[in-house]
């Protein structure tokens, strides 16, 4: 198998093949960043396609081919960040690989608590977690300096303990009684101040940070959502007869 530093070589000389083979490779990256970060799948499907006619367009000018993966996440968060509304959009369930009840509803949970944040801190959790980026890699894909990024990856502690405490909270079965107080009036939603208020709030508490432990790590349960499925594969085809279907 060719690498990219190679295949971008041969696509920037006229080789149709080449850029062929460089969408297969990626396409399924593009699609779950797009995906996770719009929770809208015709939406995802649509920066999928931005994104690769992008790519078409400036190749000849991406300096550093080996990095032909960052660059193209870069395009795609970019891409996602021009159509993304002020909330996630409705496809907000991952794909469940699980047969075990429990942990299968826990990363749902999960799943849907991640829409409800910014979405740079979409963003950062996916590209962290399951694009596997850090360092200068991550800061270019999500458009910011290293120092920024630095410093959004010392946010994600507590964005997993923000995480921790929701599935706690959603849990029938806590045995903190504060918790409750702290999110008193809440709607539900994992908004990044209540994420920063579940988080202060574990970091404090003995039985929570207990109960936090006997739980799987949230990231591990987000990373093990399936990717989601490629238009043309049967789950998004019954969708959109769906649509149109009265
Ligand atoms: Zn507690």
């Amino acid at each position: 198998m060719e690498d990219d530093a190679t295949l971008v070589t041969e696509a920037v000389g006229g080789n149709l093949a080449a850029f062929t083979a460089i969408c297969s490779r990626y396409e399924v990256q593009v699609h779950n960043l797009a995906l996770a970060l719009l929770r809208d799948r015709k939406a995802a499907w649509e920066v999928v396609n931005d994104t690769f006619a992008e790519a078409s367009e400036r190749l000849e000018r991406l300096q550093e081919p080996y990095r032909l993966v960052v660059w193209l996440l870069a395009i795609t968060r970019f891409r996602a960040s021009l159509v993304a509304g002020p909330t996630a959009g409705p496809d907000r369930h991952p794909l469940l690989p699980e047969t075990d009840f429990e942990r299968t509803h826990l990363i749902s949970l999960v799943w849907e608590a991640t829409a409800d944040l910014l979405l740079r801190e979409r963003a950062l959790i996916e590209l962290t977690l399951r694009h596997g980026l850090e360092g200068a890699n991550l800061a270019d894909a999500l458009g910011v300096s290293p120092a920024e990024a630095a410093d959004l990856q010392a946010r994600m502690a507590d964005l997993e303990k923000g995480l921790a405490g929701y599935l706690i909270m959603r849990k029938a079965h806590r045995r903190c009684g504060d918790l409750p107080l702290v999110l008193r009036g809440w709607d539900g939603r994992f908004t990044p101040v209540v994420a920063d208020g579940i988080a202060a709030h574990v970091s404090a508490c003995r039985v929570c940070e207990e109960d936090r432990h006997a739980l799987p790590s949230p990231f591990s349960l987000y990373a093990s959502a399936l990717p989601a499925p490629l238009p043309g594969d049967d789950a998004f085809e019954r969708r959109e007869v769906d649509q149109v279907t009265p």
